[in-house]
């Protein structure tokens, strides 16, 4: 068989042996990152004269996946991490949920919450990701365990197991069988996620005989000295390259391959190590997507304001799963944070899968749903081409496609589809049920007039919702969802001391807006906001930050983004 040598369309080359896998990545969930890095990895170790020695930036899973994968190649890694312990990012929230094919949807294995999936037993991993939704997460058996009584009475009608015998010659045991039909059920926490990483990654690390010291974490590393030494390797191998035509053989070292971390601390056994030395022939970038802009722009004539009008990070507890549906909520940006944002204000789920599934207990619904699935399919195919083939929008004065035009009309498509399931029995009745009961209402508030980069079935609920609501008004008894595109202006600030006492951030925001083509703002009063801007700046981003990436040229860093999307397909039937 021949292997495609995919480098150039999973990791951004951004110096010769330097490959970036996080900067400018949008549409990539913690399971693409594990394959784009498990992927970059595998062209590296196919490489005719492959590295020896790579420094990894960042333990997150994308920098965990690529440093496993080269260590099982023989290849000697040192990860770097500014952090106290790998996946950092996904350590702190107990109440954002992640399910490993939750993106797939609607496809058959969407709801599989095992990694690898339960049906493909061909399908061979040794991911860090491999088994981590085995188990159901403490939480999930708790809240079932509630309705103990019910499941044991499945169990006693699965395994014709009577009150008073006879029993069956063996029947499986109750608690085990408990915990195995749990397995699936619900998506793990994303905190839980990383603490089954971590352990997965200790396990992983203690079975390395000490002295092949293949792979080495190394926390709490001074970000200046990193940035240090891949802005010299970076530019030394581009010199380099650029007088010899090819990179140094590999385990030749120059002087400036040479890296000594000043200080860190070996996550393995905890000990401080001062003066790490490291030869290295490849650099891979995995510092993530920066930080997140959480705050609305200040409003001018702020006279009685006490704060910024600011929410939360996505990865941060928020408290919004066990919140007041009485309450304003405004939720800000039109990609996939701030749709799962609202679709939790609204349903107070702790997943869209679960919105979903309540949705398709209607038998009605269901049915009306199954018959629309494959289109919402053909949309989603479309979707993902467009996400990985169009990043240009005008090249030397010829007008191309650009991605903001093939967003809006597949989120029409989408849109289209949801209005004609709105008049189908038994659907009305089902998005109703979905729904908290309270007088709040959801505000979502964005600048564009269609969903940008989301998700298909974050995309589609909250289409579904809104077109199921009357006109302006609220389906009787339930929270409100009210979609606000086109604002020119989003601005805001708190009026009261934000309060932490409910269990969530909440405050007396005002919020104030203004309408594309409309000269003058008006405002709305909120109780809770989630600003969901994407990054900070683009040069907030470690990628940019090590190297002075510049997202302008994008499209010449990666093959796909080069190349136009020429059309948008009528969807197949
Ligand atoms: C709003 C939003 C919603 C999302 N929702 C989901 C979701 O529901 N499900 C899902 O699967 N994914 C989701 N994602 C995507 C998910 O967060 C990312 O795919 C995943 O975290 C990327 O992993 P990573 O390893 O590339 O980066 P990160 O997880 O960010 O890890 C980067 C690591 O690098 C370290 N680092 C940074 N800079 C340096 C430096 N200079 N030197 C050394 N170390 C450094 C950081 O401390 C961190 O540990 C979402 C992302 C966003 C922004």
């Amino acid at each position: 068989m021949t292997a495609i040598n995919s480098l150039a369309l999973i990791a951004l080359k951004c110096a010769p042996n330097v490959f970036d896998l996080s900067s400018d990545m949008t549409h990539a969930s913690i399971r693409d990152q594990v394959v784009r890095a498990r992927l970059l990895a595998r062209d590296l170790a196919q490489l005719p004269k492959p590295p020896q020695s790579v420094l990894v930036v960042g333990a997150g899973f994308a920098g965990v996946s690529v440093a496993m994968a080269l260590a099982a190649q023989k290849i000697k890694v040192l990860v770097v991490e500014v952090n106290r312990q790998p996946f950092q990012l996904q350590s702190k929230v107990s109440d954002r949920y992640v399910a490993p094919f939750m993106y797939e949807w609607p496809s058959h294995n969407a709801d599989d919450q095992s990694y690898p999936p339960a049906g493909a037993p061909a399908w061979s991993d040794d991911s860090i990701l491999a088994g981590l939704w085995d188990a159901p997460a403490i939480a999930t058996l708790k809240q079932a365990g509630r309705d103990r009584g019910a499941w044991r009475k499945r169990w006693k009608r699965l395994h014709g197991v009577r009150s008073h015998g006879p029993y069956p010659a063996e029947p499986p045991h109750w608690d085990e069988w408990f915990v195995r039909e749990l397995r699936g059920q619900v998506p793990l926490p994303a905190k839980e996620l990383a603490r089954r990483a971590r352990a997965r990654l200790l396990e992983h690390l203690a079975a390395i005989p000490p002295t092949s010291a293949q792979l080495k974490i190394l926390t709490r590393v001074d970000a200046d000295a990193i940035k240090r030494f891949v802005g010299a390797f970076a530019k030394q191998m581009g010199s380099w390259y650029q007088s010899m035509s090819s990179p140094p053989i590999p385990g030749s070292y120059r002087p400036w391959q040479h890296l000594r971390v000043a200080t860190g601390v070996d996550w393995l056994t905890s000990q401080p190590e001062h003066n790490v030395p490291c030869d290295v022939d490849a650099v891979i970038l995995g510092g993530g997507a920066g930080p997140e802009r959480v705050e609305l722009d200040a409003y001018p004539f702020k006279f009685d304001a006490v704060g910024p009008a600011a929410g939360l990070s996505f990865w941060d507890n928020d408290g919004w799963l066990g919140a007041s549906a009485d309450d304003h909520v405004g939720v800000f940006g039109a990609g996939d944070g701030a749709l799962q944002d609202a679709l939790r204000a609204l349903t107070g789920h702790k997943h869209p899968l679960m919105t979903i599934h309540a949705i398709r207990r209607d038998p009605r619904a269901r049915a009306a749903l199954t018959a629309v699935e494959p289109e919402l399919a053909a949309i989603d195919r479309q979707n993902w081409l467009a996400a990985s083939w169009t990043q240009v929008s005008e090249e030397k004065g010829k007008p191309r496609f650009h991605r903001g035009v093939l967003d809006e009309v597949l989120d029409q498509r989408c849109r289209a589809i949801a209005c004609r399931l709105s008049e189908q029995p038994g659907i009305n009745q089902a998005v109703a049920d979905i729904l908290l009961a309270g007088t709040g209402v959801v505000y979502h508030v964005f600048q564009e007039n269609y969903f940008t980069k989301s998700y298909l079935l974050n995309r589609f609920l909250l289409h579904l919702i809104d077109v199921c609501q009357p006109p302006g008004g609220r389906l009787a008894g339930k929270i409100r969802y009210s979609s606000m595109p086109d604002m020119a202006e989003i601005r805001g600030y708190a009026r009261s001391v934000v309060s932490a006492r409910q269990g969530y951030q909440r405050a007396d925001y005002r919020i104030w807006l203004k309408r594309r083509y409309s000269l003058s703002y008006f405002s709305v009063p909120m109780h809770r906001v989630a600003v969901r801007y994407g990054r900070l700046h683009p040069d907030s981003q470690p990628g940019h930050q090590l190297l002075g990436l510049s997202s302008e040229k994008i499209a010449e860093r990666t093959c796909l983004g080069g190349v136009p999307y020429p059309h948008v397909a009528e969807p197949m039937p």
